[in-house]
């Protein structure tokens, strides 16, 4: 059977950092587990404009309609803030996410144990949280037309359109519901169907997809502004949470911040299943490409070596070496070792990005 494949797309900023400390893990899959993956590197973003006027070449993006999985650093910096927007470094990303047709945004928050006490929120409530947003990315109210600023009489009026179709709800809720059955089996699917009619036919979607195909899962249905009141109040209650785009981006973030630092979260961006099965997929940090740390050895590699854990459990069907991952980072952290970004008012010593690589592998390795 041939390798699993990946491409890996560093970015710029602190991306070319983190994802080194993904590339010792790699190796180490190979080495220790016997599970050899096809890499192939590319440009994205800021470096891609620098040498192809692009930033994302179209060679770029055959490769990653290929491989089995994309994994991506980071794009931007203040150099490329000036460029037309049209070729700004976020259009990379933009344009892999289009024509990848990424539909299914995931973005977990986990709380490690030994990062409890970084929460704006108590320690009970976040400690041992494990929950996963599902957002809807490639419709809703910021692909609706008509869109625009358009003059009324002798005002401005700004207009943006929710629109979703059966169709764009059904496979969102479909791959919400296949990631329970990988989990604790439970979804709470969030919108505002006492105020909108998008509301109310994703509400019955998501039941009718339910009822037909994912019976044993357990559902709920929710209001979106209840949700994010609920998500600060007793966040544990969740498994997984499917919205739309709009409710998913505020949602996403408010939960992601439940767990601390950016530098510690992950995300999945999945599409329809190719031929061999798999989904079509893009892992990477939910962090940027932080300009005012990089080349300075602090960025924490975390976000992006979650992000690989990910793909190894949705992408390549590893879960176990994907929770083995999950399980060296939680160690290293209750080891006390800390990058910069995570060290708490007591102050302390911390370690650099490449530190936190070598700390994981070493990790990784007494978990044989
Ligand atoms: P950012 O996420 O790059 O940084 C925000 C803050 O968090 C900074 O203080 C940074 O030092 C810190 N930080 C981020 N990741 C960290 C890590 N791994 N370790 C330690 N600290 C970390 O967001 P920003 O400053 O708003 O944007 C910087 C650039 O990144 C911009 O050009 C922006 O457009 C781009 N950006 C790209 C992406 C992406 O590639 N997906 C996402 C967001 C922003």
């Amino acid at each position: 059977m041939a390798n699993p494949s990946l491409l890996i797309l560093a970015g710029d900023g602190i991306g070319p950092e983190v994802m080194a400390e993904v590339k010792k893990i790699i190796h180490w899959m190979g080495a220790r587990r016997g599970v050899t993956f096809d890499v192939t590197e590319d440009l994205v973003g800021g470096c891609a404009y620098d040498k192809h006027g692009v930033p994302l070449h179209d060679d770029t993006m055959a490769k990653a309609q290929e491989v089995d999985a994309v994994l991506l650093g980071a794009v931007g910096g203040p150099k490329y803030d000036t460029l037309d927007f049209s070729v700004k470094p976020e259009r990379g990303l933009l344009r892999l996410r289009k024509e990848m047709d990424l539909f299914s945004n995931l973005r977990p928050a986990q709380c490690f144990d030994a990062l409890a006490d970084f929460s704006s929120l108590k320690k009970d409530v976040v400690a041992g949280l494990d929950i996963v947003i599902v957002r809807e990315l490639t419709s809703g109210v910021y692909f609706g037309e008509p869109r625009g600023i358009f003059t009324e009489g002798n005002e401005r009026v700004g207009i943006n359109t929710q629109r979703y179709t059966e169709s764009e709800i059904a496979r969102v809720a479909r791959s919400a519901f296949e990631l329970a059955r990988k989990r604790a089996n439970k979804v709470c699917s969030m919108e505002k169907a006492n105020v909108m009619e998008s509301g109310i036919l994703w509400r019955d979607v998501v039941q009718e997809i339910h009822d037909k195909e994912y019976p044993d899962v357990q559902l709920s249905h929710m209001y979106a502004d209840n949700g994010a009141m609920q998500l600060v109040r007793w966040p544990k209650q969740f498994d997984v949470i499917v919205t739309d785009n709009l409710f998913g981006d505020v949602l996403s973030d408010c939960a992601a911040m439940l767990t601390g630092s950016l530098g510690m979260l992950p995300s999945a961006s999945l599409g329809a299943p190719m031929a061999n099965g798999r989904p079509k997929a893009l892992y990477e940090p939910v962090h940027g490409s932080a300009p005012d740390i990089a080349g300075q050895g602090k960025a924490n590699p975390i976000a992006c070596i979650l992000s690989f854990a990910m793909a190894l459990r949705y992408s390549f069907d590893m879960g176990e070496d994907a929770t083995r991952v999950e399980k060296a980072v939680e160690q290293v952290l209750a080891d006390g070792l800390r990058t910069a970004d995570l060290m708490g008012p007591e102050g302390g010593t911390p370690i650099s990005t490449t530190q936190m690589g070598d700390a994981i592998v070493a990790a990784l390795d007494k978990s044989l």
